[in-house]
């Protein structure tokens, strides 16, 4: 896009020249010693869409496959290289509560097994695992051939919103500098609700009562390891027992000479000899709070090295175990849960309630993933047995600016609904879904709340 000084976004009230760089005026004295001011500036505007997708996780990729789909043009903003959030940047490999979602989930699984990207089980049923580096192809290629523009390497660090408290454009920051985006609607898919924070929303976080939020892991791809040898450890789909070969693994890596900070962990054939591990938990961290995130990342990584080199010394069926790979983004279970014109709730899980405008029906039971070591490393006994439920469009929908959607793990929802609706085949769910309203809204100048059921379901 050519820069002009029509295309310049005001910010803070500096006036601007037709330069091509933004003029920042000087900063006024701060009081606060240990602050600066930012000078005010003008911000080039470096792209402009019906529809703004804010991070492309499997949520965000679906997002914006919808809208782009429908017709919408479509940004798509993501900070790491590639598409796909927590499933690849992550290193996630395992896709969970897929099995009754038709729609994007359903052509996922099939252009990853057409790219052979999709594990089969040990007896030959096609299982929960995928190639991360397939999966990254073929969000590529579906985003790609759908029209979507992509921006990757690009995070969206503010939100600027017009008298009405309408959420007008977002600002990234990259290689090429700070930029605006416009949009006529905005979808939230980052995981951790950083636009609709940046908007202002109200959210929560955690749990009620301590404020905690479950661990952070992070994934590693191992190999050197075979299926055969190692059948003991590892858990396939038709597995009956799940337990058994996590408490193998964990007396392994406790004869190895460490004990996982996980006390379940989980190694998952991706293919052939390559695995996927789920050994480790830090406890105390925030999500959106980026000193915690590396202190949890670089104790994560040294743990699974520590991990992976004791069970090599045991040798055996591990004497040529190696880590391939680290997630280059540490897997943040939760973050903020922004509010929503509906909250998903415990009580929604307790009775089933099924709402006529799902996007989703929820399957996947209460999964926490223990917040105080002191107590418990693994998982917390669920209070009950959940019912599947619905999610409603509603909870997609920003309650406290408008012309803001959410989909992915940042939807409007409660502390333990959360733990159930979090995994990925919602998230594509909610993503699809979204995206769909957002066009609609977009092409009918409407607000997503306005769109009627029948305009963006079927
Ligand atoms: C360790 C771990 C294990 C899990 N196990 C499973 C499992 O086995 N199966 C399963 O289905 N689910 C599992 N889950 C849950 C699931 O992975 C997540 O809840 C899911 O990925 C949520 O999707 P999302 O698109 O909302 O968020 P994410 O996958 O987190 O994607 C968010 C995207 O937004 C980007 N982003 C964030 N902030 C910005 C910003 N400011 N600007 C631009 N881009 C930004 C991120 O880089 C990312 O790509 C697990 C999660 C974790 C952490």
């Amino acid at each position: 896009m050519k820069t002009t000084r029509r295309n310049f976004l005001k910010l803070g009230g500096a006036t601007a020249g037709a330069a091509l760089v933004p003029r920042l005026s000087t900063a006024a004295p701060v009081a606060n010693p240990k602050a600066v001011a930012e000078p005010a500036r003008e911000i080039p505007v470096a792209g402009e869409a019906d529809v703004v997708v804010c991070g492309a996780g499997p949520a965000g990729v679906a997002a914006a496959l919808a809208a782009a789909r429908q017709g919408a043009s479509t940004i798509l903003l993501e900070v790491h290289g590639c598409l796909g959030g927590v499933w690849t940047a992550g290193a996630l490999s395992w896709i969970l509560d897929h099995q009754n979602k038709p729609g994007f989930m359903r052509e996922i699984l099939r252009r990853l097994a057409e790219q052979e990207g999709r594990t089969l089980s040990r007896q030959q049923i096609p299982s929960n695992a995928y190639d991360v580096e397939v999966m990254k192809l073929v969000l590529e290629d579906l985003c790609t051939e759908a029209g979507v523009q992509i921006h990757l390497h690009t995070r969206v660090c503010a939100v600027v919103r017009d008298p009405q408290n309408r959420v007008t454009a977002v600002i990234t920051e990259s290689k090429s500098g700070r930029e605006a985006m416009h949009g006529k609607i905005f979808i939230d898919a980052t995981g951790d609700g950083d636009v609709a924070a940046q908007a202002g929303c109200k959210y929560d976080l955690g749990h009620p009562e301590t404020g905690q939020t479950q661990p952070m892991s992070l994934m590693a791809l191992l190999t050197g390891i075979n299926a055969e040898e190692i059948a003991a450890f590892f858990r396939d789909d038709d597995a009956t027992d799940w337990a058994k070969p996590k408490d193998a693994l964990r007396v392994d890596m406790e004869r190895g000479g460490h004990s996982p900070s996980y006390a379940k962990p989980s190694l998952f054939r991706v293919r052939d000899s390559l695995f996927a591990l789920m050994a480790n938990h830090e406890y105390g961290v925030r999500g959106h709070d980026a000193r915690d995130v590396t202190r949890a990342t670089l104790h994560a990584r040294k743990e699974l090295h520590q991990l992976i080199n004791g069970l090599r010394k045991l040798a055996g069926p591990w004497k040529n175990v190696r880590i391939v790979a680290t997630g280059a983004q540490i897997g943040v279970r939760e973050a903020r849960r922004i509010h929503g014109r509906y909250r998903v709730t415990e009580e929604d899980l307790r009775e089933g309630r099924l709402h006529q405008d799902a996007v989703c029906r929820v399957t996947f039971g209460i999964d926490v993933h223990a917040t105080d070591s002191k107590k418990e490393k693994g998982i917390e006994k669920p209070a009950f047995r959940s019912k599947a439920y619905d999610i409603p469009v509603r909870a997609l929908i920003a309650k406290d600016v408008s012309g803001l959607m959410m989909a992915g793990r940042c939807i409007s929802g409660d502390f333990l609904a959360h733990s159930s609706y979090r995994v990925t085949g919602n998230a594509v769910a909610m993503g699809e879904a979204a995206g769909r309203v957002a066009a609609v809204a977009a092409a009918t100048k409407r607000l997503p709340q306005e769109v009627k059921v029948n305009e963006w379901k079927g």
